[in-house]
This record gives structure tokens, sequence and C-alpha cells, in this order.
């Protein structure tokens, strides 16, 4: 049975796309993507040997050797240009996420790519800068808890005036803040503006449950007589304090 995180990254992606799942691992998510009509075929892109291998396994076993493709590359170098509508990178950290975009993106892989479907598990901030940046549209997203964990799923589409729409977009969302717009913008980025405008119980609880992990830094911090510390817990305390204002408004 597929997790609840693997189930929602595929519901985000569109129904008929050539899927290329980027750090595909057990290549669960292409098997069920193919398996279920979503998808018509898929690439299961996997640097690691091991994994690798545990991908074409899953993939003999599901009977969909002619459907599905694992390869062996590094991020979107499992792709030919035009070969993918829709690619899933899921799993990894925000940062190494950018960068394999990045990368993709310089290679003219993500040419003929209409969907992009994201699961950072940490750093979820840099790969909505990362969509930003590249003329991306961050059309939907996702949040869910499973073992006690929280994920967030990222859904981009690729329209030819995603810029000036991105930025009508992070404009338009509330933020009811009295701060500074370049300081709404920050906490939007972080906190994921669709989240914000459909606020859910887990937005709730990962957001205070981040304010706990600040105070406890702050604590630690506190036992130092050193002025950087004072500093840095002054910055992570206006961090708790911004985090209760947006909560606050979302009951
Ligand atoms: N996407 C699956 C999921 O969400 O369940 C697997 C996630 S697993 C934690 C991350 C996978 O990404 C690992 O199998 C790892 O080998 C692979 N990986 C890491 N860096 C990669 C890269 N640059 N290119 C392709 N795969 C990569």
């Amino acid at each position: 049975k597929l997790s609840k995180r693997l189930l929602a990254i595929a519901d985000l992606v569109p129904p008929g796309a050539r899927v290329a799942d980027i750090g595909s691992d057990h290549a669960q998510l292409p098997v069920y993507l193919v398996q279920s009509g979503k998808a018509v075929s898929a690439i299961a892109g996997e640097l690691n040997e091991g994994p690798l291998r545990a991908a074409r396994s899953q993939i003999a076993a599901a009977g969909l050797t002619g459907r599905i493709q694992a390869r062996q590359a590094d991020g979107l170098a499992a792709i030919e240009a035009g070969e993918a509508d829709c690619v899933t990178v899921a799993g990894m950290g925000g940062a190494l996420m950018s960068a394999i975009l990045t990368q993709g993106e310089a290679d003219g892989k993500l040419q003929g790519v209409t969907t992009l479907v994201l699961q950072p598990n940490v750093g979820e901030d840099a790969v909505r800068e990362w969509l930003l940046a590249n003329g991306w549209y961050l059309a939907a997203e996702r949040i869910l808890e499973e073992d006690g964990k929280i994920y967030e799923v990222l859904q981009a589409i690729n329209v030819a005036d995603a810029g000036p729409l991105n930025r009508a977009l992070y404009d338009a969302v509330f933020l009811p803040l009295d701060r500074a717009p370049e300081e709404k913008r920050e906490w939007l980025i972080r906190m994921g503006p669709w989240l914000l405008r459909q606020p859910d119980a887990v937005v709730v609880r990962k957001w205070e449950s981040e304010q706990d992990k600040l105070r406890a830094i702050c604590r630690s911090l506190g036992l130092s007589e050193q002025p950087e510390a004072q500093e840095k817990s002054a910055v992570l305390l206006g961090h708790i304090d911004t985090i209760g204002e947006v909560l606050a408004c979302l009951h």
C-alpha cells in the first residue's frame, strides 16, 4: 500500500503524464502511477546502485518493465529533453532538490516539462525560492502528517507568463502582519502561500512545533554570556513572535 505521503504526490501529477521520478529509490511512486493509469509511462532516475536495483526488481515484479525504465543518473541527467511532461522529486532536502533542478534547467532537461511535483523533507523555502526565481508558478501546496512526521508537497506549473503571475500571487496573498513587505514575503516563502490560505490543523501543528524548537534553542543560547548568543536569541524570539502572529490569523 502506498504511503499517505506518496499518495499526496501522486495526486498532484496530471493525468496522462509521462513522468520522470528523480531519486526514485524503490520506484514505488512510478509503479503506482503507471499501475493506476494516472501516468502512461515513467522513468525512474536513481543515482545509487542499491536503490537502482530495488527499483528494477519492483518494476519487474509489477510486470511494468515495458512502461517504466530505471536509469542510473545524477538528477535530471536521467532524461532527455522532451521525454517527460511531469517531473517528481521527493524525499530529499530542498537544497539538493534546487541544485538538481538548476542543473536540469541549465542542461535543457526541463524543456517540455509542464508540471513539477516536489516533496522536500526540509528546506521548503529553498524550493519555493527556486520556483520563483526560475519562472515556475506555484500552483498548489499540500501538507500532511504520517508516522509523526509532517510533509509538504508543492506543485508548480510552467506557464509562459509565470513570472508576473507569481508576483501577483505573492503580492495578493493576505498575510495579515504589520510588517515590512520584505519580511512578509520571507514568511510566505517559509510557510507557503497556499498553505496559509487554506489553513489546516497540520499547518498549525508544524509551526507550533517549530516554535517549541526555537524556544529550546533560545534557552540554550540564554546559558551563554557571549553577545553573539544574545543577538541570535533576540532574532529567534522575533521569529517565535512572528509565527505566533501568523498562526493567530489562521484560526
Ligand atoms: N523518492 C523516493 C521517496 O520519496 O520515497 C525516495 C526518497 S530517498 C530518501 C532519496 C533517493 O534519492 C535515494 O534513493 C538516493 O539514492 C537518491 N538520490 C540522491 N541524490 C540523487 C541525485 N543527485 N540524483 C538521483 N538520485 C539521487
